[in-house]
């Protein structure tokens, strides 16, 4: 069995799902199990939806939801048989039905809460599998839908659950394999449920999550990632075009990355395939006969310092200096307190005698964050910040890699600095508008050579 995930745009119009059947129907003898994310931009639009809903303007989330629908209708009637389309329609007006009722509900009530949150955003997913599951019938595979809340158990953490891994891979092994020896299994990602049957996300881009939760679950050959470019790539594309294809890279690599900002990999996604030690690939829909980039477990040879930098805009650097406990104990333990009771993650820390500074990417909290953190120590917030991270393995072997970097953007202003905690990577933060051009001096510094076999 092989896990194949197509992500938003790969099943965004009925041409892009025409592609994907093509795709899997070409891996039909490895038994594919199908992991897909909502068409295009839906959850973003069912989001916005939502909020418009609780803000007073119910007609412009009516009207939205009226076109999300209309979309739906208009992109899969294409690809799905005649036989099937009566089922299909249904399928898309009972959704819709009661996506209306949950929106003119949250208008009332005026507060959007995140199992709400989690309630709306999980109609993505659940139209684009079943909708998917029928259309792959019309190019002759004979496909079963399931719905992922019946498998995915997590803990009620909405908008950024925990799966409850053992009881989910026990309903994966159990559920997936008979149905996978007969037929192509379709599924959406990102959504799950509390033991309960309450329904629940796995956070934004999760759909990679559940597929690497599903290829472990079931012990997969391998677990593909379809989406729109290439693979893995020297630098993010949004950022700087013209990156290179990296073909191998290894897992702690790629979680690096991830974790880091190359938005193409979900942070999560490598932990289940470690442990179960599954190969992860990363495949362009739109160029399916290009190698993509594999994620292995052990790091390969390469003569470039370097694998890919990775960046994070909208970072914000919170400085904490303490006004009393000079050089006392529990000063940094009292700091992550806060930043814990506010469920606010640290991306990146320094620290001198006197001062603390960290990094957060979710202001959500901040003002709070702020108001607990003065209750013992001067606080000063920096926002607009973006984080530069470098990854390779060879860093940790190769000395005189900060140097390069830093004589690369001389004239640029750098404001943390963190190296040594992974080994494998260097990060560093700029003010975001020196992004692009810090990114640009450091690519032609790292990637002017490349090895062949890691590159392409
Ligand atoms: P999907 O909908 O298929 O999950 P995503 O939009 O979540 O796709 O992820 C793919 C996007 O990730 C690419 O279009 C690209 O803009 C972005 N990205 C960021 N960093 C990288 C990188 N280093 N290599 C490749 N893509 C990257
Ligand atoms: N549809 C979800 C999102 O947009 C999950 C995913 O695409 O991976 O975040
Ligand atoms: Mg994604």
């Amino acid at each position: 069995m092989i896990v194949m995930k197509f992500g938003g745009t790969s099943v965004e119009s009925a041409a892009a799902i025409e592609r994907a059947a093509r795709i899997v129907k070409a891996h039909l003898e490895r038994r594919p199990v199908v992991v897909v994310s909502a068409m295009g931009k839906t959850t973003n639009r069912l989001l916005a939806a939502a909020t418009d809903a609780v803000h007073g303007r119910r007609e412009q989330s009516l009207a939205a939801l009226e076109s999300l629908r209309d979309y739906h209708l208009r992109e899969t009637q294409p690809v799905i048989s005649e036989a099937d389309w009566p089922e299909a329609r249904r399928v898309i007006e009972t959704h819709f039905q009661e996506l209306v009722e949950l929106v003119r509900g949250l208008a009332v009530l005026g507060e959007l809460t995140p199992r709400s949150l989690d309630a709306i955003a999980s109609y993505g997913e659940r139209l684009s599998s079943q909708l998917v599951a029928l259309a792959f019938r019309n190019f002759g595979m004979d496909t079963a839908h399931v719905d992922a809340r019946c498998l995915i158990l997590t803990d009620a953490r909405h908008t950024q659950a925990n799966p409850l891994f053992p009881e989910t891979y026990a309903r994966l092994a159990e559920a997936i394999p008979p149905l996978a020896a007969e037929k192509v299994v379709v599924l959406g990602g990102f959504i799950g449920a509390t033991e309960k049957g309450v329904t629940t996300t796995l956070g934004r881009g999760g759909s990679d999550f559940t597929a690497s939760i599903v290829g472990a679950g079931i012990g997969a050959e391998e677990i593909q990632i379809w989406t729109d470019v290439d693979g893995m790539l020297t630098c993010d594309p949004r950022i700087l075009p013209g990156g290179h294809r990296v073909k191998i890279i290894s897992f702690a690599e790629a979680a690096e990355l991830a974790y880091f900002g190359a938005k193409v990999l979900h942070p999560s996604t490598v932990l289940p395939a470690v442990e179960k030690n599954i190969p992860v690939r990363i495949l362009n829909s739109r160029r399916p006969e290009v190698e993509g980039t594999r994620i292995v477990a052990e790091p390969v040879r390469c003569d470039n310092v370097v694998k890919a930098i990775a960046c994070k805009r909208g970072i914000t650097v919170v400085n904490v200096r303490s006004t009393r406990m000079l050089m006392a104990y529990g000063f940094l333990r009292r700091i992550f307190e806060v930043f814990d009771r506010c469920e606010t993650p640290v991306d990146m820390v320094s620290t001198s005698e006197v001062s603390v500074s960290l990094t957060i990417d979710n202001n959500a909290r901040l003002e709070e964050i702020c108001q607990e953190l003065r209750g013992f120590s001067e606080v000063e917030v920096e926002e607009n910040q973006a984080i530069v991270c470098l990854v390779g393995d060879n860093i940790r072997y190769t000395p005189g890699v900060a140097g390069r970097v830093f004589r690369a953007i001389e004239d640029i202003n750098v404001r943390m600095i963190s190296q040594g905690a992974s080994l494998l990577n260097l990060s560093f933060v700029v003010a975001e508008p020196d992004l692009v051009r810090t990114v640009e001096r450091l690519h032609a510094e790292f990637f002017s050579r490349l090895d062949p076999a890691v590159f392409d």
